[in-house]
C-alpha cells in the first residue's frame, strides 16, 4: 500500500502494515536502553527560540518569558486517534505537533517550546522512531518552536504520544472562547471537510488493501484530501494576518471536532445565539466531488467532519471592511442572542438547530 500523493514532507510512504513482514534494517529498541535511545532521537534538534534556556538534557527545561504563557496537552493513542495501517510515521509525528500548536495560535499566542512523550511496544524499531522524529522535527522547523524535553517509557502494546505545546501572549491579546457579543459576525479561515472525507478514501483503500495486498490505489483525484488528513497544517499564518490587519477576534476556537461543536463551544462560552449560512461555508471542490462519490450530503460532512484545525473565530461587525475580501476568511454566518438559538440557515432558507456533532436534516 504505497500511497503516491504529493506530500511536502514525503514523497511516498511504507505503512507498518508492510514492515511488519521486512525484517531488514531493523534496530530493536532493547539494543540502545532508555538514555541511548532518548539521546539518538534528539541529538539532531537544535533550539532557536531566545526563551529557551535550557532544552532536552536537564531534569526540566527552563523557559524565560515576560509575557503571558499559554499551555496546552494533547494525547494520541494507536487504534483510537490513529492508524498506522495509512499513517506514515512521519506524518503522524508532524500531525500530532501540528494539531497541538493549533490550539496555541486559537489562543491568539505565538508557539514556542513542545515537550513530546512517547510510550512503544517492542513492535516499534529504532528506525520506525527515527521517522516519528523526522516529522516531529520537521513540524518545529516550520512552525519555528523548539523541542526541549519529554520522557519515554514501553508499551504493552501500541504507541502512545503525549506532546505539550508552550505559547506566550501580550496579556491583552489573548483570545478566549467566551469573548464573542451577540452582534458579532462568525468567520472562518480556509475550506471544511476535506481531512475528514480524505480519512473517509483511506479506510476505503485500506479494506481493498486487506482483501488484495497487490493492490496498488490510484489516489490521484484525493490529493488534497488526503493531505488534509495526514498533513494538516495550523493556522499560524491566519494569527499573523489578523495582526497585521489590527483585527482582534472577539472569541476564537480551533477546528478539531467539526464546525458544528466548535460552534457551540463558542456560543455556550459567551452566552449568545448564532446563525451559520449553509452557502457561505467553504469547500473545496476535490471535497464536493468527494461527497457526491460516497453519496454523503458535504454540508453534513463539512459540520460534522472534524480534523480541519482551521480557526473559528468572531469579530466586531466594524472590523469586516478590515477582512472583507481575503481569500483566506470566510464570514459564515452572524451571533444572535442567547434565546434565538444556534441555527444552521439552509439553501432552501430553512432554519435548522446546530446541535454538538450533527444537525437534524429531518426537521
Ligand atoms: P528523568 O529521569 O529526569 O525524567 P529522562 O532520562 O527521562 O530524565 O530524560 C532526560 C532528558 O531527555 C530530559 O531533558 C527529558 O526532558 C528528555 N527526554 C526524555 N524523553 C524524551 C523524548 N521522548 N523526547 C524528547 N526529549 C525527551
Ligand atoms: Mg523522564
Amino acid at each position: 500500500m504505497h500511497y503516491l500523493c504529493k506530500l511536502e514532507i514525503i514523497n511516498t510512504y511504507t505503512p507498518i502494515l508492510m514492515l511488519k513482514n521486512k525484517d531488514e534494517n531493523r534496530t530493536p529498541l532493547s539494543s540502545l536502553g532508555e538514555f541511548g535511545l532518548i539521546e539518538h532521537l534528539t541529538k539532531h534538534f537544535t533550539v532557536s527560540q531566545e526563551s529557551t534556556l535550557k532544552g532536552v538534557g536537564d531534569d526540566a527545561a527552563v523557559i524565560k518569558s515576560e509575557q503571558a504563557q499559554v499551555l496546552t496537552t494533547d494525547l494520541l493513542i494507536e487504534g483510537v486517534h490513529f492508524d498506522l495501517a495509512y499513517m506514515p510515521l512521519k506524518h503522524l509525528g508532524y500531525k500530532a505537533v501540528v494539531v497541538n500548536l493549533s490550539d496555541v495560535y486559537a489562543m491568539n499566542a505565538k508557539a514556542t517550546q513542545i515537550t513530546v512523550s512517547i510510550a512503544v511496544s517492542n513492535r516499534f524499531s529504532l528506525e520506525a522512531l527515527e521517522e516519528l522524529y523526522a516529522g516531529i522535527q520537521t513540524a518545529c522547523k516550520v512552525y519555528n518552536v523548539d523541542l526541549v524535553g519529554g520522557d519515554t517509557s514501553s508499551s504493552v502494546t501500541g504507541l502512545i504520544i503525549s506532546i505539550t505545546a508552550v505559547g506566550v501572549a501580550n496579556e491583552d491579546q489573548i483570545v478566549y472562547r467566551d469573548g464573542a457579543s451577540d452582534t458579532d459576525l462568525l468567520v472562518v479561515s480556509g475550506d471544511l471537510g476535506a481531512a475528514h472525507m480524505g480519512m473517509q478514501v483511506l479506510e476505503r483503500e485500506k479494506q481493498v488493501f486487506k482483501v488484495n495486498p497487490n493492490s496498488q490505489p490510484d489516489l490521484e483525484a484525493y490529493t488534497y484530501l488526503i493531505e488534509r488528513q495526514l498533513k494538516p497544517e495550523a493556522r499560524k499564518d491566519i494569527t499573523e494576518l489578523l495582526e497585521a490587519l489590527d483585527v482582534k477576534p472577539t472569541s476564537m476556537i480551533d477546528i478539531s471536532d467539526g464546525l458544528s461543536s466548535e460552534v457551540i463551544h463558542l456560543t455556550k462560552a459567551s452566552d449568545i445565539g448564532c446563525n451559520v449560512y449553509e452557502d457561505k461555508i467553504p469547500m473545496d471542490p476535490q471535497f464536493i466531488n468527494v461527497c457526491e462519490e460516497f453519496e454523503v450530503d458535504s454540508t453534513t460532512m463539512a459540520l460534522n467532519g472534524g480534523e480541519d484545525y482551521e480557526l473559528l473565530f468572531t469579530i466586531k461587525s466594524e472590523d469586516f471592511p478590515k477582512i472583507k475580501g481575503n481569500p483566506n476568511l470566510t464570514v459564515i454566518g452572524h451571533m444572535t442572542k442567547a434565546s434565538e438559538g444556534v441555527h444552521l440557515i439552509t439553501r432552501a432558507n430553512t432554519k435548522i438547530p446546530i446541535v454538538a456533532r450533527g444537525w437534524n436534516s429531518l426537521k
